[in-house]
């Protein structure tokens, strides 16, 4: 990476900083955010890694290992929304950082990923965090965590022109190695779970499928979870969200609900709890109950909220049949897109295998998979000296 840097801005005295931010899959906890329920993100050990001169102007230039074009933006007057699309999401965080007063100088700066890009591990968030956390650094200015996360999703509201939660943000920001993150996503307090690093290991599995209705289907589900607390809050006035409603409750409300909005209400309400539990049960290393929690996502996903598709139901299938992994579930919004297994290092490999010489057969599709455990959040590499 040093030497594409040079080959990009050429060869001089200037101090060279690092930095480094992660992208990050969620192991359970699937659409609850947007129900003020509770998440479970962990970062990777795949990172973005920015590499940066500071400037004594207020030019930023931004190379790219993956693009021809360097990018070049002033953070004098408020930074541009413009042409490459991939330059939104640094330009968005300069921009926040820049309202915030926190940047005097550019910088020149090649940002490098070994985070799939597209494959709903937020390669976008971990370069948002990356972009924010190298402009600080250069600026040797100082934000906390948290702030650099929410100017981080701002960038991607207002500059990547993507509607996304805080989620993402938060776990490449503020991810500690070894752990995950169970995330309370009314009041954005996270809690950190320890995760035995040598006991459990994770499979990524991207099914390379994308299935079309996304979008449409999404906000069907929003508009149905809404639905739900419309009705049940006639009952129950403090309801807010579905954060606020137990099964016992929905069960009286039953014969009040479409039953597919029955089934969609009990997915989030049923996936909170599991949640929770999961979050214990990984505090106990009892990880066959954790692993138990994960299929019974799965199936809930598949079966009440209808977000799985066969590709997805076959990779779960596949990795549940190899000795020593625990648990297995799609993760993201869904139709498409990728799995999570946890199961002990020596099971890695197995499901590999397995994924490689079946996943074929039953779909016509090649997968594509890696291994990681709990990964270390954002953080600076190589600063300026002094
Ligand atoms: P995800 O976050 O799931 O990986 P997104 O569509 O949200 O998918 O973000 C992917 C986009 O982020 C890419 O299309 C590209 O524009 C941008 N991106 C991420 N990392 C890089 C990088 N290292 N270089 C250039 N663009 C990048
Ligand atoms: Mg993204």
């Amino acid at each position: 990476m040093e030497k594409l840097f040079v080959d990009k801005f050429g060869d001089d005295s200037r101090p060279l900083i690092k930095v480094r931010a992660p992208g990050r899959v969620n192991l359970i906890g699937e659409h609850t955010d947007y129900n003020d329920g509770y998440v479970f993100p962990m970062a990777l050990t795949r990172n973005t890694t920015i590499l940066a001169k500071p400037r004594t102007d207020s030019t930023v230039r931004l190379a790219s290992s993956i693009e021809p074009q360097i990018v070049e933006f002033s953070i004098d007057t408020a930074v541009k929304k413009e042409a490459p699309k991939w330059s939104a999401y640094p330009r968005g965080v300069a921009e926040a950082l820049r309202q915030k007063k926190l940047l005097k100088i550019g910088m020149d700066a090649l940002v490098y990923t070994d985070v799939p890009l597209g494959g709903g591990l937020s390669s976008s968030a971990s370069f948002e965090v990356a972009s924010g956390l190298a402009l600080l650094t250069v600026n040797r200015a100082k934000m906390n965590l948290p702030d650099l996360a929410l100017a981080c999703q701002w960038a991607e509201h207002q500059y990547a022109g993507v509607p996304c939660g805080i989620m993402d943000q938060y776990i490449s920001a503020m991810g500690v190695k070894g752990h995950a993150m169970l995330l309370d996503c009314r009041d954005l307090t996270p809690r950190q779970i320890p995760l035995d690093n040598s006991q459990v290991e994770f499979l990524i599995v991207n099914s390379n499928v994308k299935h079309e209705l996304v979008q449409g289907e999404y906000t069907a589900r929003r508009n149905q979870c809404q639905r739900a607390v419309e009705l049940i809050s006639r009952s129950f006035p403090t309801v807010k969200a579905l954060r606020d409603v137990s099964m016992t409750m929905l069960e009286e409300c039953r014969l009040e609900l479409d039953p597919v909005v029955f089934r969609r209400a009990k997915h989030v309400i049923t996936e909170n709890q599991r949640t929770l539990e999961f979050a214990s049960a990984l505090e106990k290393k009892n990880w066959a109950h954790a692993g138990e929690l994960m299929y019974a996502s799965h199936n809930s996903l598949r079966d009440d909220y209808g977000v799985s598709c066969p590709e997805l139901d076959a990779l779960v299938d596949i990795c549940a049949a190899v000795p020593g992994i625990y648990g297995a579930r799609m993760t993201g919004g869904g139709f498409g897109g990728s799995i999570v297994a946890m199961g002990r290092h020596a099971a890695m490999a197995d499901a590999a295998v397995a994924i490689d010489n079946q996943y074929p057969q039953r779909t016509g599709l090649q997968a594509t998979h890696f291994v990681t455990t709990a990964g270390a959040g954002a953080h600076v590499v190589q600063g300026l000296a002094g």
